[in-house]
């Protein structure tokens, strides 16, 4: 399992720093490497827009 990023991203950038595996990539929508993410939970604690959740 990981967590994944929907629509609702808003590009803002404030996940990416707080990744500490850093398995998050910029784009017009935020997306999450699957094979890296450990399921913290940081990044969605963090979001604005409540755009990630657990896949
Ligand atoms: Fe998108 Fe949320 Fe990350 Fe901002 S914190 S880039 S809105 S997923
Ligand atoms: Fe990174 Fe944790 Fe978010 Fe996975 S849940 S992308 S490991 S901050």
């Amino acid at each position: 399992m990981a967590y994944v990023i929907n629509d609702d991203c808003i590009a803002c950038g404030s996940c990416i720093d707080e990744c500490p595996v850093e398995a998050i990539s910029e784009g017009d929508i935020y997306t999450i490497d699957p094979e890296v993410c450990t399921d913290c939970g940081t990044c969605a604690d963090i979001c604005p827009s409540e755009a990630i959740h657990p896949a």
